[in-house]
Parts: structure tokens; sequence; C-alpha cells
């Protein structure tokens, strides 16, 4: 693929009339992504598990004069089946259809040898980090079916192309996230399914992670949006099964 985020000048009106589902919108990457697609003429529908921090969101939409965005709660460690059918049964009768779906909540758990890691932080992070953003996509496929020029991205991480240690259960999560994008991009048709990977950005998850780092030495969240704004919009026709890096 001959992207580069670098020099990537998206139009103006880019996600114009296209109905956006980003995750993990409340905070980090996927606020400054909900944003930034309404600033190209998305409608957003923000999801995630905090409410206040989704408001904050929406509040910041309406005052850049954005498209009304919608709100979904939920906790993706806690949710059924049910709850991912409410989420696109809503999405259907409010847009008909999907255009654009930015798998991106995710949790660190935290650093640690894979021997001593505990199970059930295991269980938690690749329940949040890989099977929920499955399960969501699973319900939301028929509604993408709808769209003219569908995409779906997942977040991947660099630990998630090479094993490193003490990254223990978010590593194989990522790994896992790699494997599922490319199996539903050799499984779907007119459908595309691609990863992303931020690299280092300044949010709560970095920090959590590198505690000690000097903020000031990383790339914002708005500093990547570039490689966003390509997936989810018409430029990255045709592109499906790729893993992208933003920096
Ligand atoms: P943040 O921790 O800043 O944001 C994560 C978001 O996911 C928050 O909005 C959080 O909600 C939401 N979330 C977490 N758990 C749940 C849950 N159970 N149910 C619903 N929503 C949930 O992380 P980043 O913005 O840094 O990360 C975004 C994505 O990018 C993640 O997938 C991460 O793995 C990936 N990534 C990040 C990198 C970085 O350097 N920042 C590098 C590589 C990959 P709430 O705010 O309510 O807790």
């Amino acid at each position: 693929m001959t992207f580069d985020p670098n020099n990537y000048k998206p139009a103006a009106d880019l996600l114009k009339d296209r109905i956006i589902l980003v995750t993990g919108a409340g905070d980090g990457i996927g606020a400054e992504a909900a944003r930034t697609f309404a600033r190209h003429g998305a409608t957003v529908i923000l999801v995630g598990r905090t409410q206040k921090k989704l408001e904050a969101v929406y509040d910041a939409i309406v005052s850049d004069g954005g498209p009304e965005p919608s709100i979904a709660v939920i906790d993706f460690a806690k949710a059924q089946g049910d709850d991912y059918q409410t989420i696109a049964d809503a999405i259907d009768q409010e847009f008909g259809h999907l255009d654009g779906l930015l798998n991106n909540a995710g949790i660190l758990g935290y650093l640690a040898p894979l021997e001593h890691y505990e199970v059930q932080k295991w269980l938690e992070v690749m329940h949040v980090n890989l099977t929920a953003p499955y399960v969501l996509t699973q319900a939301l496929l028929p509604l993408l079916r709808k769209a003219e020029d569908p995409s779906i991205v997942f977040t991947s991480s660099g630990v998630g192309r090479k094993g490193r240690a003490l990254w223990g259960a978010y590593a194989v999560s990522k790994f896992g996230t790699e494997g599922l994008m490319q199996t539903l991009a050799d499984e779907l048709d007119g459908l595309r399914v691609n990863c992303i990977n931020p690299g280092k950005t300044r949010t709560a998850m970095r920090r959590a992670a590198y505690p000690a780092e000097d903020p000031s030495t990383l790339k914002s969240a708005a500093d990547i949006m570039p490689s966003y704004l390509y997936l989810l919009g018409p430029d990255s026709n045709g592109v499906s099964g790729q893993s992208l890096d933003c920096q």
C-alpha cells in the first residue's frame, strides 16, 4: 500500500453524509477520532462505557458545528449478545445503514510476565480487546452491507505484530485482532476491513504503560488522525486486509 500519512490531504467534506460508529469514543484516540470525523462531515455514533465522557464529546462536536451525534452506552466487559443487537437495532431505526465502524476501545490490563499473569485479567483483556469487537462487528454487518462504501477498522498495536516481554494478554489480544481482521477481509466481498496501529500516542493508556515517560515526546491523538480519515473515507476504497501504521 502506498499510503503516506504525512502527506495525506483529506478533503474538508471527506466523510459528508457518512454514519460512523466509534467505540471508546469518550477518551483518548477514540474521542479525537469522533471529533475529527464530525469535522469532516460524518454523523458519529459515540459508543463507550462512561456516559459523562461521551456527553462531553457530544457537546464538543455540537459546539464545533458538526452533525449531531448519537450516544450508546455499553460496557464491553459485561455486555451480552442482546446489548449488541440493541445498538444495531437503534442504528437501523435511526439511519437504516452504517458506513463506518472504528473498533477502538481497549484496555491495557497490566504489564507482567505471562508466567505470573492472572487468568481472570487475561480473560477480561481478551474479551474487551478481541471478543467484543468481533461480536459488535458481527451484529453490525447487516447494516454495513447496506452502505455504498463500507469500512471496518480494528485497532492493533506494535506488540500485536511482534511479541514483547511483559505485554501479556494485551499483546496476544492484538495478535488476535490482526487475525480477526485478515479472516474477515478474506471472507467479505465489497466491504473493506483493515487494522490501524496508532503507534506511541499521548493518552491515559500510554501513561499507564510508561508512567516515567515525558509525554511531550509523544504524538498527540490529533497528530495521527490522517490514517483514520483515510481508512474511514472513500480514498481507501478497495484497500482491505491491510494493517496500517499511523506513525
Ligand atoms: P484510552 O485508555 O485513552 O481510551 C480507551 C477507551 O476505551 C476509553 O474511551 C475507554 O472508556 C474505552 N473502554 C475501555 N474499556 C471499555 C469497556 N469495557 N467498554 C467500553 N469502552 C471501554 O486508550 P487509547 O486512546 O490510548 O487507545 C485506543 C486504542 O488504541 C486501544 O485499542 C489501544 O489498545 C490502541 N493503542 C494505543 C496506543 C497508544 O500509544 N495510546 C498504541 C497502540 C495501540 P473510559 O474512558 O470510559 O474508560
